[in-house]
């Protein structure tokens, strides 16, 4: 048994004692089952430990993880206990020929499965070759992928970073995005569902990653079009609302983006 879970389990008698640990970090917001499933990922040898929170949201939450070999990961940890999550998840599991056959018993499978969805799409993102974090691994309802960031500090996101950009340097970010919505249409063939200004993060050399892709669906999900078209009219306000950079047209990009 490695030092991290003797330490972790003999925390648990002793959960009064404050410092940061492991067992500290999680157990005020995870159930048991949570905590188990991040024993067995240390038990695997994918993380070595939780390093405080990057993120927390409604439905997930981001912790900054390191690795065997010392390196950060982000880890994304969704809550299974989000009434609100099951209503407004299904319709994209829904759908998706991959998801077919599923059957879900309750949110918690539901949840797993919408884990198991963000995965499958960050893998077929990142092999199309599309700016997303390499998917590391994924248990249950915990997601293991690449930390965007140094030292253990995320990038920003484009909400906060675009402020201090020149004209020319949005421009520059905003044709990166919209390579970026070609290349997850025609070389991954998925439509990510939910691209804004929040799920864009901005890298080191002026460069961009796109992340959040649970909602990812593929190109015969009956609702691709729709939000195909959601997501170029959601990057186009943001950039002609908050930047005055003056953008393509929504028919414009989607016929380059059909081009393929
Ligand atoms: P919320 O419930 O807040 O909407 P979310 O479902 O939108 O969470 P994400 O967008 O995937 O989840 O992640 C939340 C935040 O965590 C991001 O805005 C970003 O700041 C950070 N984050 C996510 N993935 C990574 C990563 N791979 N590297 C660094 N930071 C990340
Ligand atoms: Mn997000």
């Amino acid at each position: 048994m490695s030092d991290d879970i003797d330490k972790l389990l003999r925390k648990k008698e002793e959960p009064r004692r404050k410092d940061k640990d492991l067992f500290e970090t999680v157990e005020e917001v995870f159930d048991t089952a949570t905590v188990m499933t991040i024993i067995e990922l240390i038990r695997k040898k994918i993380i070595k430990k939780l390093n405080g929170v990057v993120s927390t949201g409604k439905e997930a939450r981001v912790y900054l993880g390191i690795g065997y070999n010392g390196e950060y990961l982000a880890v994304k940890i969704y809550l299974t206990s989000t009434a609100e999550f099951k209503k407004g998840i299904y319709k994209y599991i829904m759908g998706d020929p991959r998801f077919r056959g599923v059957k879900i018993k309750d949110t918690r499978t539901l949840v797993y499965v919408w884990t198991r969805k963000e995965y499958r799409n960050l893998k077929r993102l990142y092999e199309a070759g599309v700016k997303v974090p390499r998917p590391v691994a994924f248990l249950n309802n915990v997601l293991v992928m690449e930390f965007l960031g140094e030292n253990g500090n995320r990038y920003p996101l484009l909400i906060e970073a675009y402020k201090e950009l020149e004209v020319e340097e949005l421009k520059h970010v905003y044709h990166l995005i919209l390579d970026e919505v070609v290349k997850i249409y025609c070389k991954a063939r998925l439509v990510h569902g939910d691209l804004s200004e929040y799920n864009i993060v901005v890298t080191p050399g002026l460069d961009i990653a796109i992340i959040d892709v649970s909602q990812a669906v593929d190109l015969s999900h009956p609702n691709s079009e729709e939000f195909l078209i959601r997501d170029i009219e959601n990057i186009n306000r943001f950039f002609r609302e908050e930047t005055g950079i003056s953008t393509y047209s929504l028919e414009e990009i989607l016929e380059a983006v059909k081009e393929c």
